[in-house]
């Protein structure tokens, strides 16, 4: 509960738009309420409350805010905020005819408004829920079994068939910092410093840059403490060639499996990532618009600087919208010089 209210402050703070309609705040001093997305200054958190929604914020004897009219919040909105109640309170999963029949909309355009308001479908929102919730689970400690029945999935198998794409390990694996995988890495002299390159038996899992090999090798084994882990070159060799071949400008693009833990947010953006071609950049704003979240430029921003496998995930093709390079996990100048590589390339 404590997180729920925390959750709503954040995201009155962040004037929040996506959330108008499923509350409105209001605020004692003045007597006013609004809906999240309301320009006006922020009040003192403590002079807030919440209520789901208009009339309840009336009967306690507030008034409409005449700046952003939260009485008049579009029917549009409206629509996405009951389909998302109805999925937030759902024990088990919904299908879209459901959905549509509960809040009396077509399914054409309840999936069509969802996806814009939320930049997922209902089918995806939900599993980004539950595959959240068994997270969250997990790392508060409970077992996997119980995180998964609290979380929503009736059986455990159910889970476990999507957990290899999704979270990239096995939740039992994830809880554990990698324990029961397999990891194998090799390290290698690049023509930007020191490359490691690590994979388990579905892909890779970590493409980093450093200085020298022993503090590499020293963030890898803390990073996947509970991981068997074996150096040796010569099985790598399938990832770490083609990867030497990119930064020396030889080739371009690079078609490795990936095993990586994602949200379903930061997978989508580094899907995008990987289709951006050699010798272009992108901004973070455009990719916040191409995976469907305008507003998620920040969220974007982060998606990028927490990407861990350098290079098979081209986060470095993405700089500020002003031309400016922006951050690059692995330092500006290693950014810098794989771009113009790339540029003189094509
Ligand atoms: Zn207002």
């Amino acid at each position: 509960m404590q997180t729920e209210l925390h959750n709503k402050w954040q995201q009155v703070i962040a004037r929040d738009a996506r959330q108008d309609g499923r509350f409105v705040f209001a605020v004692r001093t003045t007597g006013v309420y609004c809906r999240p997305s309301c320009p006006s200054r922020r009040p003192r958190r403590d002079s807030v409350e919440f209520f789901p929604t208009p009339s309840e914020a009336e009967r306690a004897g507030y008034r409409a805010c005449l700046r952003c009219k939260p009485t008049e919040v579009s029917a549009q909105a409206q629509f996405v905020a009951r389909a998302r109640q109805i999925l937030d309170n759902a024990e088990g999963s919904v299908t879209l005819q459901q959905l549509s029949k509960q809040v009396r909309l077509s399914p054409f355009h309840l999936q069509r408004l969802f996806k814009r308001a939320t930049g997922l479908s209902p089918r995806e929102y939900q599993s980004a829920r539950r595959m959240q919730n068994v997270k969250h689970g997990l790392r508060k400690g409970d077992d996997v079994t119980t995180a998964l029945y609290d979380a929503g999935f009736g059986s455990s198998s159910r889970l476990y068939e999507k957990a290899p794409q999704q979270l990239g390990m096995t939740p039992g694996e994830y809880k554990r910092g990698g324990a029961g995988a397999k990891i194998t890495f090799a390290i290698a002299p690049s023509p930007l410093g020191r490359l490691l390159v690590a994979a388990t038996e579905r892909g890779l899992c970590a493409v980093r840059f450093g200085e020298n090999a022993r503090d590499l090798e020293h963030d890898l084994r803390s990073e996947f403490h509970a991981a068997e882990l074996h150096r040796d070159e010569a099985a790598m060799k399938r990832y770490v060639d083609p990867l030497l071949a990119v930064i020396r400008g030889e080739r371009t693009t690079i078609d490795l499996p990936l095993d990586v833990r994602a949200t379903a947010f930061q997978m989508k953006v580094w899907e995008k990532l990987r289709e951006i071609p050699a010798g272009e950049t992108r901004s973070y704003s455009q990719i916040a618009r191409e995976v469907g979240d305008p507003s998620a430029v920040r969220a974007v921003a982060r998606a990028c600087a927490s990407n861990p496998v350098a290079l098979a995930v081209p986060c470095h093709r993405v700089i500020s919208v002003s031309g400016d390079l922006a951050g690059y996990r692995w330092g500006i100048e290693r950014k810098k010089k794989l771009l113009e590589r790339e540029a003189a390339t094509v």
